[in-house]
């Protein structure tokens, strides 16, 4: 793992699908193929396909480089910096306040993001259902 992580949000599904090349119908199959194997909603599918796309965009790398520059490289909730992190095996992620999904619109403005450490991300910001 490399000293910082893009934040994936949730994303554990790897999938190769080349855009220009997969049509509409093609993409429908892998989402069923998918909500099958995955056992999840062809909707929650979606969701996964749009963050994979998102989250490797070279616009939101670099735009996740500059919050982490803005915030110095420390963790906006407990204070830890990157250093501290990284030699206790945790590291450092840029977090939606508003999610990208909900509002495309905030994706990549400043005031909705933030630099979290792994530990605070999952254990206050993101409560798991
Ligand atoms: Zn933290
Ligand atoms: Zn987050």
């Amino acid at each position: 793992m490399g000293l910082v992580s893009l934040e994936m949000e949730d994303l554990e599904i790897e999938i190769e699908a080349d855009q220009d090349q997969d049509g509409d119908q093609s993409r429908n199959e892998l989402v069923t193929l998918l909500a099958q194997t995955e056992g999840i909603s062809p909707m929650a599918v979606c969701r996964l396909l749009q963050a994979k796309v998102f989250y490797y965009s070279a616009q939101w790398k670099l735009c996740a480089l500059e919050i982490l520059e803005r915030d110095r490289y420390v963790c906006q909730h407990c204070g830890r910096f990157l250093r501290e992190l990284v030699a206790q095996g945790s590291y450092l992620m840029v977090h939606h306040i508003h999610s990208p999904f909900a509002m495309p619109e905030r994706a990549f403005e400043p005031t909705n993001l933030l630099t979290l450490c792994n530990c605070c991300h999952i254990n206050g910001i993101h409560d798991k259902p």
